[in-house]
């Protein structure tokens, strides 16, 4: 099934594809390992004592609203919670723990035949084993299956649409049994006969392998997806596959979307009793010695990472970091913040931004916006601090794709006078409130 988009997307860098095994740098594991107490609901109660011994697998913490739990990734000593920078580019919790280098290991589910569990302890399983949306939000994957009675559509996302990013496409080749043994899993847990795996239409090796492996399962069908730019979205891959639409969430549209690096995790997860307590993850760009996939540790230090690729390249010009792919990660001030079970990359480039010149109103950003926003218009606002008008214009609907900023033929940071535009929002409601 070929399947083209009209939607505003548009070619980025392509990189070749990185199937193999050999092209995998293992990072050692540090002595330290920090977790951080990830800011989704509300606070954790924390579950262990300062200087207790832990194994991979012992759980730490849970979060208090949804019971999300945290488990340790190296066995060894707690030795105490550290506000340390975190990936959303602000200071949080993280707990510390000193690695005995052991790798003591329990399991934190019962270890029998997936195939015999009803679809609710399949979701259940989901909250116990700390299953978190592997794409970049980290979300927690139960709440997607719980109380979703409407759903009809599980569609898996394998589309890396950022330049760089490749742990996705590797993972499912490498991991294609339990790709569709997770997928199988997810549909039993939500009652969905009908699944969809997206992949780039460019990714041919992966797609040819995954129409073999189909062949075995009923009703989990491989889908090629336009290799352009943001179809990676769950927006675009849910008008793209079933043309349908939704205003907040895509259940409202009968459809659940996972990442296939999550799925994969859960069908590892039942076969194991535990989740990968290592992650596949992508270190790239033009500002680092090479551009490599990574096994690192859950809570290894981002320095430790760049130090295996080699360090940064001898380049002319800044290099600048990103928690994430080019596109839509998070600038980061230094590599002090570690690797989580959802970082999808990091990312240096070098800075070539152009002076910018003055905008001279072509449209390019507006016509590019997947949200059918318009940039140009919410930057004028912010100059002019209209902030009643900018209510108007819908901004807490733009996903900082950066496509505007990037489409710019001035060279004007678009996205930075969006991301202004919601600060101003944001103060104008807190004003109210008060
Ligand atoms: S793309 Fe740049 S120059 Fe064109 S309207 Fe938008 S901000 Fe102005
Ligand atoms: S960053 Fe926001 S405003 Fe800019 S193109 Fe993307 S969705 Fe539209």
């Amino acid at each position: 099934m070929s399947i083209f988009s009209g939607m505003n997307t548009i070619p980025l860098l392509r990189l070749p594809r990185v199937y193999r095994a050999k092209q995998l740098i293992k990072v050692p594991v540090p002595d330290m390992i920090y977790l951080p107490l990830e800011p989704h609901f509300e606070a954790y109660d924390i579950e262990v004592k300062m200087g207790e011994y832990v194994v991979i697998g012992s759980r730490l913490a849970h979060e208090k609203k949804t019971g999300m739990p945290v488990y340790a990734t190296v066995s060894g000593f707690v030795r105490g919670i550290e506000p340390r920078l975190y990936s959303n580019g602000h200071k949080i919790d993280h707990l510390c723990i000193e690695n005995d280098h052991m790798d003591a290991i329990k399991s934190v589910l019962p270890i029998g035949d997936p195939d015999h569990l009803l679809s609710n302890e399949l979701v259940e399983a989901m909250r116990i084993l700390g299953l978190r949306g592997m794409g970049g939000e980290g979300y927690p994957t139960y709440l997607k299956y719980k109380d979703e009675p409407d759903v009809d559509t599980l569609i898996i996302n394998g589309v890396e649409c950022e330049p760089y990013l490749r742990s996705n496409s590797y993972l499912m080749y490498t991991h294609i049994k339990a790709l569709f043994e997770g997928v199988r899993y997810m549909m039993k847990a939500a009652g969905i006969e009908n699944a969809f795996i997206a992949v780039k239409e460019t990714a041919r090796e992966l797609i040819d392998l995954m129409r073999e492996e189909a062949k075995n399962y009923k009703n989990i069908v491989p889908v090629d997806i336009k290799d352009s730019y943001p179809m990676g979205w769950e927006r675009n891959l849910i008008d793209t596959i079933l043309n349908r639409h939704y205003d907040r969430y895509p259940s409202e549209c009968g459809v659940i979307v996972n990442n296939a690096e999550t799925v994969i995790a859960f069908a590892e997860g039942l076969r194991t009793g535990i989740l990968p307590f290592n992650r596949i993850i992508t270190v790239g760009g033009d500002g680092l010695k090479q551009t490599a996939l990574c096994e690192v540790r859950v809570g290894t230090s981002v320095y430790e990472l760049l130090e295996a690729v080699g360090g940064l390249a001898d380049k002319k010009g800044k290099a600048y970091l990103l928690a994430g792919g080019p596109m839509r990660g998070i600038p980061m001030d230094s590599p002090d913040f570690v690797v989580t079970d959802h970082l999808t990359g990091v990312t240096s480039m070098i800075d070539k931004s152009k002076k910018p010149a003055p905008c001279i109103h072509c449209g390019d950003c507006t016509l590019q916006c997947p949200m059918n926003l318009q940039p140009v218009k919410i930057m004028d606002c912010v100059k002019k601090e209209r902030i009643q008008l900018l209510e108007k214009l819908e901004v807490d609907r733009c996903m900082h794709c950066g496509l505007c900023s990037y489409v710019c033929p001035s060279h004007i940071d678009v996205l930075y006078y969006i991301h202004q535009a919601q600060t101003l929002i944001e103060g104008e409601d807190d004003n109210a409130a008060d």
